[in-house]
């Protein structure tokens, strides 16, 4: 394909030349002296070349085969070899006629075949859609680049999306929505499995005159020691911890029954009284203290979620009613 003069502005190509013989790369330079957007360079000593072409960056190699110490096969190997060079178009210009070098020259990476000394029309020809195709080459290359990067950073936002939907921005522990999704799950499987499930309500008491007192920001930093020491509590990867609403909280432990969902409640209530977090305003206690209300039940179909959500709540009103600072049970 011929491309109007005004292309090839678009396309400059850096040409080099290696050939061990200087009368030859002489008249090529010669032929490509004048010629608009064409750089030129040139090398006699294969030694060198890689070196050089690293340095140059060229867009087309010109390459002669048979030179003495080390021949254009063995450059187009070292080509191949760096990530740099690999892609650039190398032309061979040769006196050697036969297919076998030919054959050969293609099977290690070269792209075009001329014989010495080529028409100088044919040879501009040539390394300019050499330089073409190999700048399109590079252009896709980069744009491939930044699809990836785009897609590993969309991948990244719709994480956090999936993790924000689900996750409790204040407390960083899983909201009501991821509750009420692991809830029905955990339901159905106890019944499929005839297993218990055990259900508990945490509510921090008196946690109004703490927030009119130390302030809202206190408020939220309360909130956020008391979910992360809830949380490091439980210890079974089954077990789920959400934020509920508010200053309550949900325990849901899958395979549990209710003297073990008991002794969690307890063990839950004593390690949020360890964090010894001061609450002057308090009528139960001088320090932050929780109440639970603790529900176990082997789901059956008569029984309904929505009843066994509402019973744990009954239990956690009684506990507040019974003093606070304590854990009521009930089972279905
Ligand atoms: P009780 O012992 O009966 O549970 O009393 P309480 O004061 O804890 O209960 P109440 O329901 O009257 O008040 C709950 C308070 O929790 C009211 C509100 O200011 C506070 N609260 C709820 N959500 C947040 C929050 O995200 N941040 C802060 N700082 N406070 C919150
Ligand atoms: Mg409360
Ligand atoms: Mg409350």
């Amino acid at each position: 394909m011929v491309s109007s003069k005004q292309d090839w502005g678009q396309y400059p190509v850096t040409v080099f030349y290696l050939d061990d013989q200087r009368s030859v790369t002489k008249s090529v330079k010669k032929m490509l002296k004048h010629t608009p957007h064409i750089h030129y360079h040139e090398c006699n000593d294969p030694k060198l070349a890689i070196e050089q072409i690293l340095n140059i960056g060229p867009t087309v190699i010109l390459l002669d085969l048979h030179m003495p110490i080390m021949d254009g096969f063995a450059i187009l190997q070292q080509l191949q070899t760096h990530e740099a060079t690999q892609d650039i178009p190398v032309l061979i210009l040769t006196m050697d006629a036969s297919i076998e070098s030919h054959k050969k020259a293609f099977e290690l990476g070269a792209n075009d075949y001329l014989l010495k000394m080529p028409d100088k029309m044919e040879l501009i020809l040539r390394l300019r859609y050499h330089t073409r195709s190999y700048i399109d080459h590079l252009e896709r290359q980069a744009m491939y680049q930044t699809l990836l990067e785009n897609k590993k950073k969309l991948k990244q936002v719709i994480e956090k999306l999936e993790r924000s939907s689900l996750e409790d921005s204040l407390t960083e522990i899983p909201n009501r929505r991821s509750f009420d999704q692991y809830f029905e799950v955990e339901w159905q499987r106890a019944m499929r499995e005839t297993t218990s499930l055990s259900l508990i309500f945490i509510d921090i008491d008196h946690f109004k005159l703490y927030n009119d007192f130390y302030g809202h920001l206190a408020g939220d930093d309360c909130l956020k020691e008391v979910a992360q020491a809830l949380k490091n509590t439980l210890q079974r990867p089954t077990d789920l911890l959400a934020r509920y609403g508010g200053e309550e909280f949900v325990a849901l432990l899958p395979n549990t029954h209710g003297q073990g969902a008991m002794l969690i409640a307890d063990r839950l209530r004593k390690k949020v009284l360890s964090l010894q977090l001061e609450h002057q305003q308090s009528p139960t206690s001088d320090i932050i203290t929780i109440s639970l209300g603790v529900v176990t039940t082997s789901p059956m179909i008569k029984h309904h979620a929505r009843d066994f959500v509402h019973v744990a709540d009954e239990a956690l009103y009684e506990a507040k009613k019974a003093g606070r600072n304590c854990v009521i049970c009930k089972s279905i």
